[in-house]
């Protein structure tokens, strides 16, 4: 089938890539000139695992292309997957800027029939309004449908998740798109859920307000466990064994960060407001999640008293592992304000100091975590990159002017870090001092 994906984003770039690896003609478009010539070039403008393999052989193969050029992907196309950004106003309210200046390029441009699938993370009854903003500018006697089909991959398995999904959602008022639809994803075992076009929208926002709250709420319980003196993974373990809980999402720490979590939730509560409703579980998720990075610099406030003349070494900025996505980290915050209190970073992370860099100011960027772990007064990890799991503790020990590590993501034994003789402190677990 002849595709083309507005928007070579995260989503946009992993949904081209796998449909043209499905055998269809695809085209990626995006704006942004120097992605465009970058994905051209064989160069990824973002690190995903797996996708430079991906990329390379359907360009070879002749299955994918990319352009900076909308029209020419509109017009190449039975079906335009629209994946640009959908970032927060300040209000958090969702900003449909970049949707609606895509909806009315391709009304300019379609002179037959199109479906038009909006991918991107949008509010309940934007479906409507993409279609109402074609529907006033597309020539006359030209039919066209609007699709809503959510993307639920994860930044770092984004290209297993596209493949693999647990589900597919298609959200459609016309039979012909839904059958067209079912044949753009027949090669991909999942289970399909055909829906009208508002609870697709829906389906998506309440998702992740779900996991968001899932990891709020283990938060929580991580404080709770800190006042009594339990441990929180033994909390979430014994929860996790539970079929109607589950483990995943039930992780302590700095809280979520991302470009999906935090401006969804966000646009949630703002969506709810507006439908009169008052989504206070969702203001309560956003809350404990600010706190949480709050409560982690406080934590090393107490621990250091004076941070003034400290060098804090920090493993870890991406806002999650397999990822190089600085965006709305909670690193961010934490690092801004310890340099606030006058202090110098040191800092590595595996993949995202080049977008660090962009965001971040007088940091000592260093090659790797020991480089970090020099003449450091405290060792804050902030990312659960597995690389971090398997350092040489005891060279981490003699490296550092004290061996003291707050871990802000749980990834070591606290009676094991004490053996090695650390002070440790981590979260909802008892402090080894
Ligand atoms: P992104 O910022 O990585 O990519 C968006 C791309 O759209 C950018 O490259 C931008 O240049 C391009 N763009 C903007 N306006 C354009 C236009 N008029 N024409 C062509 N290209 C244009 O964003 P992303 O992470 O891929 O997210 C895209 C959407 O998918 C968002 O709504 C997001 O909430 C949702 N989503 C993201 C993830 C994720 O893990 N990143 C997962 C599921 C859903």
């Amino acid at each position: 089938m002849k595709i083309s994906v507005i928007g070579s984003g995260y989503v946009g770039l992993s949904t081209a890539t796998v449909l043209a690896e499905l055998g269809n003609d695809v085209i990626g478009a995006d704006i942004d000139k120097d992605k465009i010539e970058k994905l051209n070039n064989g160069i990824m403008p973002i690190f995903e695992p797996g996708l430079k393999e991906l990329v390379e052989r359907n360009i070879k193969e002749k299955r994918l292309r990319f352009t900076y050029d909308n029209k020419e992907a509109i017009q190449h196309a039975e079906i335009i997957f629209i994946c640009v950004g959908t970032p927060p106003k300040a209000t958090g309210e969702t900003d449909l800027k970049y949707i609606e200046a895509v909806a009315k390029e391709i009304a300019e441009t379609v002179g037959s029939y199109k479906v038009i699938v909006h991918k991107s993370t949008v509010p309940v009854e934007t479906g409507e309004k993409v279609q109402k903003i074609i529907g006033e500018n597309v020539k006359e006697g030209v039919d066209f449908d609007v699709v809503s089909n959510p993307e639920f991959l994860r930044e770092g398995t984004a290209i297993k998740d596209t493949m693999e999904p647990d589900r597919i959602v298609i959200g459609a008022d016309s039979e012909k798109a839904v059958e067209i639809m079912k044949k753009v994803y027949g090669p991909i075992k999942a289970p399909l859920i055909i829906t009208d076009i508002r609870s697709a929208e829906l389906i998506k926002h309440a998702s992740n307000a779900f996991l968001a709250t899932k990891i709020s709420f283990i938060n929580a319980v991580a404080q709770i466990c800190e006042l009594s003196g339990a441990d929180v993974e033994k909390v979430a373990e014994g929860m996790g064994y539970d079929k109607r809980i589950m483990r995943a999402f039930l992780n302590a720490g700095i809280g979520y960060g991302g470009f999906c979590f935090p401006k969804d939730v966000q646009a949630f509560i703002k969506i709810s407001e507006q439908y009169g409703y008052d989504f206070q579980l969702l203001k309560a998720t956003h809350d404990i999640n600010e706190q949480q990075k709050e409560l982690f610099v406080q934590k090393v406030k107490n621990t250091l008293k004076d941070i003034g003349d400290k060098k804090i070494g920090i493993l870890g900025l991406s806002f999650k592992p397999n990822t190089d996505d600085m965006r709305f980290a909670p690193s961010v915050y934490i690092i801004q304000e310890l340099q606030k209190e006058g202090a110098k970073i040191k800092a590595y992370d595996p993949e995202a100091i080049e977008r660090a860099k962009s965001i971040l100011n007088d940091i000592e960027f260093c090659k790797d975590s020991y480089e970090v772990c020099e003449g450091a007064d405290i060792l804050l990890l902030l990312t659960e990159w597995n690389e971090f799991k398997e350092l040489d503790i005891k060279k981490i020990k003699s490296l550092m002017k004290n061996p003291l590590i707050i871990d802000g993501r749980n990834i070591y034994n606290p009676e094991d870090m004490q053996k090695e003789g650390f002070s440790y402190i981590s979260i909802g677990r008892k402090d080894v001092v």
